[in-house]
C-alpha cells in the first residue's frame, strides 16, 4: 500500500537540470505534479536565484542609504549585504509607524498632559532615529532583524538618554 502512494521520479526542471523527486498520491495525479515540478527551477538554481535577488535588493538598499546620508555598514561582505536590507526595512517601518502616530495624534482631542506626553514621544523618536541612522555595525542590524522597529527606536533612545 505504502509503495503505491509514493515513487521517485527524475524530473528535468526549467533550468535544464535533472532532479529526483518523490511524488506521492494517486498515480493519476502524478502527471500534474510532475509538470508542475518541470516548470520550476532545481534547488541549486533556485538558491542561486534567491541569492542574486537578495544581492540586487541589497545593492539598491545600500545606494538609497548612501544617498540619504547613512554611514557605510561594517562587517563581513555577507553580513553587510544582509544588513543593508534589514536597515532599510527597519527605518522604513519606523518612519511609517511614526507617520501613523502623528496622524492619530493630530486627529485626537488632547489634554495638556497628553500633549506633553506626545512632545516627549516626538523627542524620543527623533533621538532614537538619529541613533539608529548612525548605527553602522552590520551584526547589530542582523541581531535586531526580528524585533519591532518601534521597540528598537525606543530602546536606542533610552540608551542614548542614559549616556
Ligand atoms: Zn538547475
Amino acid at each position: 500500500m505504502e509503495g503505491e502512494t509514493m515513487a521517485k521520479y527524475t524530473i528535468k526542471r526549467r533550468c535544464g537540470h535533472d532532479e529526483v523527486h518523490n511524488i506521492c498520491g494517486p498515480v493519476k495525479d502524478r502527471g500534474g505534479k510532475a509538470e508542475w515540478l518541470e516548470s520550476g527551477l532545481c534547488r541549486r538554481c533556485w538558491l542561486t536565484e534567491q541569492a542574486e535577488a537578495r544581492q540586487t535588493t541589497s545593492v539598491i538598499a545600500a545606494a538609497t542609504s548612501k544617498a540619504n546620508g547613512l554611514p557605510a555598514l561594517s562587517g563581513s561582505t555577507k553580513q553587510v549585504e544582509w544588513a543593508e536590507i534589514i536597515r532599510a526595512e527597519k527605518l522604513t517601518e519606523i518612519s511609517t509607524h511614526y507617520a501613523q502616530m502623528l496622524e492619530k495624534w493630530a486627529s485626537m482631542d488632547l489634554t495638556t498632559s497628553q500633549t506633553e506626553q506626545i512632545e516627549r514621544g516626538k523627542v524620543m523618536f527623533a533621538t532614537g532615529l538619529a541613533a539608529l541612522k548612525s548605527e553602522s555595525r552590520a551584526a547589530w542590524w542582523i541581531d535586531n532583524k526580528d524585533r519591532p522597529g518601534r521597540l528598537i527606536v525606543k530602546e536606542v533612545a533610552e540608551e542614548k538618554a542614559a549616556k
